[in-house]
């Protein structure tokens, strides 16, 4: 084995310290190249549904509507435990009815349908919407400028996320269904009513 050898071994044990450091970096980069688009596109999704109309963005959202406000000790006329809720609904369900829950845009098979029918809760099968009072906002959740009965939805407050909303809630079991915006069709009411599509069941005529 010639002499240099010896020396030459040795390089590889640095570059290899070197290499794997290298690695490392490269997979933290990775991530945060991930991580920030990820991140846009999430916040500008989320945005999206919030105030789709505004170029830049406000964090003052709340919508005057003709709906109760939710009382302090508001009573519900169905009533669950937790358990039982759990027991009724599926997973996602129950993430957003019960826990305020947002599902992801685009997702719901109810954002793409038209026809003729009701929107019931699907938490208790309140009626809540009219396919009449549904249109095309491509915010990427079900959008209706109406409800089919003021009393059958309460509105909340919603202070979440550095944003003043205004959140919308079935009358009849307290679920949550979504919010409500005023960037809706200027010829109709002018309301937005974004609900996530899990908090419905539709019955079609
Ligand atoms: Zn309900």
């Amino acid at each position: 084995m010639p002499p240099w050898t010896e020396k030459i071994a040795q390089v590889p044990l640095v570059i290899q310290t070197k290499t794997k450091t290298s690695i490392v970096r490269l997979k933290d980069m990775k991530k945060i190249f991930f991580i920030i688009p990820s991140f846009i596109f999430m916040f500008t999704h989320f945005i999206a549904c919030k105030g789709q109309s505004n170029t830049k963005i406000d964090t003052t959202m709340q919508t005057q509507t003709h709906h109760q406000e939710i009382k302090k000790n508001q009573t519900f006329e169905v009533q669950k435990t937790d358990q039982e809720w759990q027991q009724s609904l599926d997973a996602e369900q129950y993430r957003i009815l019960r826990q305020k829950g947002t599902e992801r845009p685009f997702t719901s098979p109810l954002e793409e349908i038209y026809d003729g029918g009701t929107y019931v809760c699907a938490g208790c099968g309140n009626q809540l919407f009219s396919s009449e009072g549904k249109f095309d906002s491509g915010c990427g959740w079900p959008s209706f400028y109406e409800a089919l009965d003021q009393k059958q939805i309460i509105t909340q407050t919603d202070n979440t996320f550095g944003m003043t909303r205004t959140e919308i809630l079935c009358a009849k079991c307290g679920g949550h269904l979504g919010h409500v915006f005023n960037d809706g069709p200027k010829d109709k009411s002018g309301l937005r009513y974004c609900v996530n599509g899990k908090s419905l069941n539709f019955i079609k005529k």
